[in-house]
């Protein structure tokens, strides 16, 4: 990271004494590992700290020390704010509080630079990489809890070190944290690879609806599914990279209605096709290879017209 930027953030942490930090909604492993890492860090050095994850803590990564600190709301005052992985300041979800100073830390290429600081880094394969990599430049330190929540972002952001963004640094960066006790293969095994057996079955009325057009797949899960196989989340379970696997698939879609309404969806696609720039059309954002947006509309209008759009993006790079 730039030298004035990690300068003014090692300034900005040695000046406040109580600072809140807050990930995305709907949060996923790097959001919360990153959480988790900063915060422990921050603790460690004496700062009175507020975890904030308005959609609370998925069950899978309820195993990381630090978890239990995370709670949904901001309730007491703070005289800085970190945002992680949130491209923008909707994605943070929180109202209050926003007026302070904010240091925005995260590595999606849409991020729109909304910090009083921003450490966006777009070439980082997670934001606990960003963290990892710049956290001594910032006055803080690693202890074994701190490395596997950040390992845990790492690991699940890269789907296992599987994405087309991982570099020898995201790999150097993950021995690092493994030299400070974080346990690879318990975290890859909880984080990645165990699910409940009602997030199995919901994949299966997921994938017993799985419609194939050309090189474009598409799937949606309901509330009625929720119901039926029990699964409590908001997200898709990962499904989306069952999806992603499929051989010649160029584009995978996964549309999921929410409780509070509206449809959240999900698109990965193969490195020739960048599907952020078609959730940044509706509102959302993410990388070129995973993205994501919220609709308020029902689930049959926003298939119809998020597959529209995709199908646009498949055709005209046919004919680029
Ligand atoms: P997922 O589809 O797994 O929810 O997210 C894929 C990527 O897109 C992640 O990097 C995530 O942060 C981003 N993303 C998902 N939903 C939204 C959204 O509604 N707004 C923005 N800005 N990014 C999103
Ligand atoms: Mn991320």
């Amino acid at each position: 990271m730039d030298e004035m930027v990690n300068n003014s953030i090692r300034r900005e942490f040695n000046k406040a004494q109580e600072i809140l930090l807050v990930c995305h909604l709907r949060p996923d492993g790097d959001a919360i590992g990153s959480l988790i890492g900063l915060g422990l860090a921050l603790e460690t050095a004496g700062k009175t700290i507020g975890l904030v994850s308005v959609d609370g803590v998925p069950s899978t990564y309820k195993f990381l020390k630090g978890m239990e600190k995370i709670k949904q709301t901001a309730i007491e005052n703070y005289d800085l704010i970190v945002a992680i992985d949130c491209s923008d300041r909707q994605r943070i979800g929180l109202k209050e509080y926003l007026d302070r100073p904010i240091i925005n830390i995260d590595h999606h290429a849409t991020n729109n630079r909304y910090g009083t600081i921003n450490c966006v880094n777009p070439k980082a394969a997670a934001t606990a990489e960003i963290i990892a990599e710049n956290i001594s430049d910032w006055g803080l330190s690693y202890n074994k809890d701190i490395a596997a929540a950040l390992l845990t972002g790492i690991i699940t952001d890269t789907i296992g070190f599987r994405t087309s963004n991982v570099t020898s640094r995201t790999l150097n960066l993950a021995a690092d944290l493994m030299s400070f006790g974080a346990d690879i293969s318990d975290i890859y095994r909880r984080a990645l690879v165990s699910r409940s057996f009602e997030a199995v079955r919901y994949w299966g009325a997921g994938l017993n609806k799985l419609h194939k057009q050309d090189s474009l797949v598409w799937t949606s899960l309901t509330l009625e599914d929720q119901k039926k196989t029990g699964y409590s989340g908001k997200d898709d379970a990962d499904l989306i990279n069952v999806l992603s696997s499929i051989e010649g698939v160029m584009i995978s879609i996964i549309f999921i209605e929410q409780p509070e309404g509206g449809v959240k969806v999900s698109w990965r696609s193969q490195p020739e096709y960048d599907v952020s720039k078609i959730a940044m059309e509706f509102g959302g954002g993410g990388h070129a290879a995973a993205a994501g947006a919220m609709f308020d509309k029902n689930l049959k209008e926003v298939q119809e017209i998020v597959i529209r759009e995709t199908q646009k993006l498949l055709v005209n790079k046919q004919h680029s």
